[in-house]
């Protein structure tokens, strides 16, 4: 396997660039390993390699239904951020924070981190005082944020509507200045790619159909491609939950299938400077290294595994981003797509051991699992390798649906749709 570095750049420059190797080998399935992980998404991928690289557990298979990238980690809208308000929840997703910034280092490619600030608009008073709460938590837990009035807002995205006759008129806003993006698809090949360095067998085009079960315990799987056997078998499906824990026998998770959409436009000149959010609906927009605006917003309201959704959301979501930037009018749009998102009863993700012996679960991912990707690896292999939670995933159990632990950011309670 080819290593990156300025002299390879170099030599296959002049050498028509013919000598690049495959980024991660086409394994084929072997009949058993320590750990198998169900599904090739950016959590599955990134557990395997710091199962490898923190744990020394390399006799790993990832399984992956179709191809690298074909799921959400290759659909989303690549915002990375940690300005959450609930402890349990800044300390993941700052664990996450800290993992990105050395991500592209860590893994020798570049995922294009650039923490450009997330700006979360307020529209009214009283969401200003929510903003300042929220930014007064994030301090005390460490997180950078600024509270920011409509002036501020102004000059850091020229383009918005910051007059008084908006439809949804500004007050200010929350930056979060250290947030930003990264290049998704980057990240799934980045993490396969160094797995597979480490010994991680990635198998595409390998669906699991069933769980082999041996007195009471997860023993292995059954894919298209064969039985294979392992100790261990962990599951990070993200929207397909659901569908593949009924295969074990579960069906009763705290979790609901829906898609979600984004949208992309023909590439611009540099006109947003940080992802900003739209603060009287859900809508979030950014501007892509190449020009296109990228922006989603609000899941379809009903339950779906399919890959597309439909046209109420479109008119929802292009209406908020006219609203703000009303000059994006006359910008063409250049395509949309949707993803299946796996949202759990408070909007925070489940993080564990079982529910079976010899299964993990990592799911509940919601709007926000592409910015979770490295602590959901790193937290995921924990629990794999010591078959008990690490300090930032302990509260992220099914349990606390149980207990009435629940993990609610908003405080929309128990209905998926509002997270
Ligand atoms: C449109 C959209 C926009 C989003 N925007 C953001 C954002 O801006 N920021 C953010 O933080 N999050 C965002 N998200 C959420 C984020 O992308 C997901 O929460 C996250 O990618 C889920 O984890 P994953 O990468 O492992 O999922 P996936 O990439 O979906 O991986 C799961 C994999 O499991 C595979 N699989 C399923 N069933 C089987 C089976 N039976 N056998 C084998 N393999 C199987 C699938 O093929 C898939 O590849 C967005 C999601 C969508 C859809």
């Amino acid at each position: 396997m080819s290593r990156y570095s300025a002299w390879e750049i170099l030599k296959n420059a002049v050498k028509g660039n013919r000598d690049w190797t495959p980024a991660w080998r086409r394994a084929e399935p072997k009949s058993a390993y320590d750990v198998i992980i169900i599904g090739g998404g950016g959590h599955g991928l990134s557990t395997a390699y710091y199962l490898a690289k923190v744990h020394g557990i390399t006799n790993v298979a990832v399984v992956e239904k179709g191809y690298l990238g074909s799921g959400n980690v290759g659909r989303n809208t690549t915002i990375v951020r940690s300005n959450y308000r609930l402890t349990p929840n800044s300390r993941f997703y700052e664990k996450s924070m800290e993992l990105w910034r050395e991500l592209s280092h860590d893994l020798n490619y570049n995922v294009m981190f650039s923490p450009r600030g997330v700006l979360n608009l307020a529209l009214t008073p009283g969401q200003m005082d929510t903003y300042a709460e929220r930014g007064n938590q994030m301090r005390l837990m460490g997180v950078r944020s600024e509270l920011l009035d409509r002036d501020q807002v102004a000059r850091l995205n020229p383009g918005l509507d910051v007059s008084g006759s908006a439809r949804f008129p500004i007050e200010g806003g929350l930056l979060q200045p250290d947030a930003g993006n990264a290049r998704h698809d980057a990240v799934a090949w980045g993490y396969a790619r160094a797995a597979d360095q480490l010994g991680v067998d990635i198998i595409e085009n390998c669906e699991v159909n069933g769980f082999l079960k041996e007195g009471g315990r997860i023993t292995g799987v059954e894919t298209t491609r064969g039985t294979i056997r392992a100790a261990k078998t962990g599951v990070a499906v993200a929207g397909n939950t659901g569908k593949v824990m009924k295969l074990a026998g579960i069906d009763n998770l705290p979790i609901e299938s829906t898609v979600l959409q984004a949208f992309v436009s023909e590439s611009i000149k540099p006109i947003i400077k940080n992802v900003v959010t739209f603060g009287a609906g859900h809508l979030y927009v950014s501007q892509s290294d190449k020009g296109g605006l990228v922006f989603g917003g609000n899941i379809d309201y009903y339950n779906s595994y399919a890959q597309r959704g439909n046209l109420p959301v479109w008119e929802e979501v292009i209406s908020e981003l006219l609203a703000m930037f009303p000059a994006f009018a006359r910008v063409k749009l250049l395509r949309s797509w949707g993803g299946v998102m796996d949202m759990s009863m408070d909007g925070s993700p489940i993080i564990t051991t079982g529910p079976i012996d010899g299964m993990y679960l990592n799911a509940g991912w919601c709007y926000g699992g592409f910015k979770a990707t490295p602590a959901s690896g790193w937290c995921f292999a924990h629990t794999i390798a010591n078959d008990k939670a690490s300090e930032y995933n302990e509260t992220f159990t099914l349990e606390r649906f149980k207990n009435g632990q629940s993990i609610d950011e908003l405080g929309a309670g128990p209905t998926p749709w509002y997270h």
